[in-house]
């Protein structure tokens, strides 16, 4: 946009009561409730980082590379395979910044804080281009599944890691960075990973893979973790894209069209013998993508965080300068009421979201059981939210919020995904119940968490008498997203407590554990709308 002021006159008729632009954004100086709830994280280089994706320019190269969708370069002009697809420029800026900034390397690098930092800027890419975190946190989340093999780590943590985005096609070796993705969906199902038809057969000191992956994100990375049938069972594999001297046997079929997440590309892909390299033992496949996986779930944990914060910007902005029958929409007590009210979904994501990659920071066995089962807890939840906080934020812009130019469109198409993918709703909350089965220590850490701030909050610690009531053990399936969404508000409502000023945990607890709710959004009464109203900046 140009930075000449427009015309407030036209022909016919004064332009009045039209918000102007927000402009540059600090998405770390200008959200206390990020900067309360980041622990550990890297402040300094997180205050970096915010401002700089926070720009106008950054959010209008969002849309531009939204608006321009990749395309699939499948044949050259002679009918040659390529197999390659071609982005807009501003994804790959959009990339630069992120991977530049130690999106991706960050939480490998052994400073403290280093998952937190890492989710922080989840949460702060989301409110921008929620596209490009797909890719970013596929190489991120690479890393661990890599540590089954030695050479593949050392061949390609340092380019996975290297705080740099390189997209040429050339082999690894040729350079300076590289992206993982994860090829792993089946036409035929894809939570029942067992049943991958995909095969395996040995080729000298590798395999070739002969099948389909039905659903393949970021068909551009420079590899994918992905799982075949092997003579030993289901077995995890590195396949490269480009291997020294040729493109590897890996075709891409068609783009899909998706509702959102448009300016990242998702492929439909058939492995034509290609060559791949084998991560870990024959028949340990899912142990070691679940590797990957548990680190892509902290992602998809911190994005919904990020999708309704970016939701409710627009809003709270909207509404400071917009007025109606005389009086500004911001202080009118019935969208006070709503603003508020999703504003404490969106701080109770983001803050237990930041509790759960604080444990990804831990070393020690109760750490690593928290992570597993809080980073489920809040994904089920947060995702849960944000349909509906992203819908109820754009009816607060009325009718512009429904036009793209404002961004909440772009932020509504995205709002579903990052429960889909990573493990599905229900498969999530199938999750939580086999963890708190298989891991006693996860299932301890977190009365722990629970029973440390009782005493507090009357209301809260009835509510948690409620659900051991209601929950004396594990239920059976098909209560389990009961028992999840009630295990994961409690757990919010704790983080909160410890964590956010006390307007924000007491009006938390009110509306989510002691009924001052009724059953749709802003049906809430007697919670200091003004404290949680200054959480949005
Ligand atoms: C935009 C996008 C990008 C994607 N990118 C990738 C990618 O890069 N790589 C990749 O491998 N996959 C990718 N996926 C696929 C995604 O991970 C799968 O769609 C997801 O795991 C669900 O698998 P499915 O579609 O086969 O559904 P199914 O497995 O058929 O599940 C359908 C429904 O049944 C539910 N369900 C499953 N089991 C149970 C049960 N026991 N009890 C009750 N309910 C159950 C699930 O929660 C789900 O709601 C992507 C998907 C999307 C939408």
């Amino acid at each position: 946009m140009s930075s000449s002021r427009p015309h407030h006159m036209t022909d016919t008729h004064e332009v009045m009561n039209q918000p102007a632009p927000r402009g540059d954004l600090d998405l770390w100086e200008g959200d206390p409730a990020l900067r309360d709830h980041a622990g550990a994280a890297d402040g300094a280089h997180l205050g970096q980082y915010g401002r700089k994706i926070g720009r106008l320019a950054m959010r209008e190269a969002a849309m531009e590379a939204n608006r321009h969708p990749p395309e699939a370069q499948l044949f050259d002009t002679g009918g040659r395979r390529l197999d390659e697809v071609t982005y807009h420029p501003t994804y790959h800026m959009l990339m630069q910044a992120g991977l530049g900034a130690g999106y991706a390397a960050l939480p490998w690098e052994g400073a403290t804080g280093g998952h937190s930092t890492h989710a922080a800027m989840v949460y702060m890419t989301s409110q921008v281009e929620p596209g490009v975190c797909c890719p970013m946190t596929m190489t991120y989340a690479a890393v661990p599944a890599l540590r089954a093999s030695r050479p593949l780590f050392d061949e390609w943590v340092p380019k996975l890691t290297a705080r740099l985005y390189d997209p040429a096609v050339a082999p690894l070796a040729r350079k300076a960075a590289a992206t993982l993705g994860m090829a792993l969906t089946e036409k035929q199902g894809g939570s029942d990973l067992g049943g991958t038809t995909t095969t395996a057969v040995r080729d000298g000191d590798a395999y070739r893979l002969r099948g389909h992956k039905w659903f393949c994100s970021a068909p551009m990375s420079d590899g994918f973790v992905t799982l075949a049938q092997a003579p030993g069972g289901l077995t995890a594999f590195l396949v490269p894209r480009w291997p020294e001297g040729t493109r590897n046997n890996i075709h891409i079929l068609r783009l899909k069209n998706k509702l959102g997440n448009r300016s990242n590309a998702l492929a439909e892909i058939e492995y034509a013998d290609a060559l791949a390299y084998p991560l870990g033992d024959e028949g340990d496949g899912i142990r070691r993508v679940i590797k990957m996986i548990h680190h892509t779930r902290l992602d998809t944990a911190l994005a919904p965080a990020g999708l309704m914060r970016a939701a409710l910007g627009a809003a709270h902005h909207w509404c400071a300068h917009r007025s109606v029958a005389g009086a500004q929409l911001i202080d009118q007590p019935l969208m006070r009421s709503v603003l508020a009210d999703l504003a404490l979904d969106w701080e109770g994501a983001l803050a237990l979201g930041m509790a759960v990659a604080r444990a990804f920071d831990g070393s020690g066995e109760r750490d690593r059981a928290f992570a597993r089962l809080g980073v489920a807890l809040a994904k089920f939840l947060g995702n849960r939210l944000c349909p509906t906080v992203v819908g109820e934020a754009m009816e607060c812009l009325g009718g512009m919020g429904y036009i793209e130019d404002t961004g909440l469109p772009l932020l509504y198409r995205e709002a579903p995904l990052n429960s889909i993918w990573e493990g599905s709703g229900n498969v999530i909350c199938l999750d939580i119940l086999r963890t708190l089965r298989s891991v006693p220590a996860a299932g301890e850490v977190l009365s722990d968490m629970l029973a440390q701030v009782t005493g507090e909050y009357r209301r809260y610690d009835a509510a948690l008498r409620a659900h051991m009531g209601r929950f004396p053990r594990l239920p059976e399936e098909g209560q389990a997203r009961w028992y999840a969404s009630s295990l994961a508000t409690l757990l919010t409502a704790s983080v909160l407590i410890r964590g956010a000023p006390p307007a924000i945990a007491e009006a938390y607890i009110a509306t989510r554990l002691a009924g001052e709710r009724g059953s749709v959004p802003g049906a809430i009464a007697g919670v200091d709308t003004a404290a949680i109203l200054a959480r949005l900046g």
